[in-house]
């Protein structure tokens, strides 16, 4: 088993605190859904938890396994096994998105243990059917004009084919029709594995119906405010977050 720890994480962006001690422990075997209204540093978080340079972190810790994520480079913390899907993936020019799945697998193994290309073939070939994706999809350039949904699926796929310890999926369900968000989740559900850990950021409990969380959490002013199990999330959906604020005495 592995476990991430996040302890009293504070960050700025641009000398503006927006996560005030945020504090979340996620083992593999465990999907944990962060929930909260828009702009509470959702996204914050799990930039700051990849590594973007624009976020500071100015106190406290993320460790795997104690080790300090902090501490190491972007392609560091992908090495160590964390998985980020972004918001709002980015295109990369001149490189097929087999040729991409195909480098990412290999950075994490040992040099001369290297996926043997058939292999790989035939693994993309099995996830892409079961993601009813596009063949040709493949050997289209990284997410070059492909459609929100499109883009979705293929971070499922890199998710399935670089099996990460953790990932942290940020709104992997927005802009999704209720065909793409089934086979989004279905991807998600036969990730899970006593070694797999993850975190799925969302705005709506929509996502939750198909993918049943272990723990829910709802941030809210750069905090995890409260925790709770799935049943969390059906409160949320159905009283929205007044309540909370009024349990904590939080002003808007
Ligand atoms: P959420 O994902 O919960 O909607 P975000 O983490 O995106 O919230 O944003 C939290 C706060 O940080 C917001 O007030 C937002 O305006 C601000 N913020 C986020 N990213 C940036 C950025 N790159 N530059 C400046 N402010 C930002
Ligand atoms: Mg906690
Ligand atoms: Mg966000």
């Amino acid at each position: 088993m592995s476990t991430l720890v996040i302890k009293d994480l504070h960050v700025e962006i641009e000398g503006k605190e927006i996560l005030k001690g945020v504090n979340l422990t996620i083992n593999t075997d465990e999907i944990h859904a962060i929930m909260g209204p828009n702009g509470t540093g959702k996204s914050t978080l799990a930039s700051a938890v990849m590594g973007h340079p624009k976020y500071e972190v100015t106190s406290g810790s993320v460790t795997i396994d104690g080790e300090d994520v902090l501490e190491m480079e972007v392609d560091e913390r992908a090495q160590a096994g964390l998985f980020l899907a972004m918001q709002y993936p980015s295109e990369i020019t001149g490189v097929t998105n087999a040729d991409f799945l195909r480098s990412a697998i290999n950075s994490r193994r040992e040099e001369g243990d290297e996926i043997p290309l058939m292999k790989f073939i035939r693994e993309l070939d099995n996830k892409m059917d079961m993601l009813e994706m596009d063949q040709e999809m493949a050997q289209r350039y990284l997410n070059e004009g492909f459609s929100g949904g499109e883009k979705k699926r293929n971070e499922i796929l890199q998710l399935m084919m670089i099996q990460p310890k953790f990932a942290i999926l940020d709104e992997i369900d927005s802009g999704l029709d209720i065909d793409a968000l089934k086979v989004v989740s279905k991807g998600i559900n036969e990730m899970r594995s006593e070694n797999f850990g993850c975190l799925i950021i969302t705005h709506y409990q929509r996502l939750l119906n198909y993918i049943t969380p272990d723990h829910v959490h709802v941030m809210m002013q750069g905090r995890v405010v409260k925790s709770g199990g799935p049943e969390l999330a059906h409160k949320l959906e159905s009283e929205g977050y007044d309540w909370i604020k009024e349990e904590l005495g939080i002003e808007d």
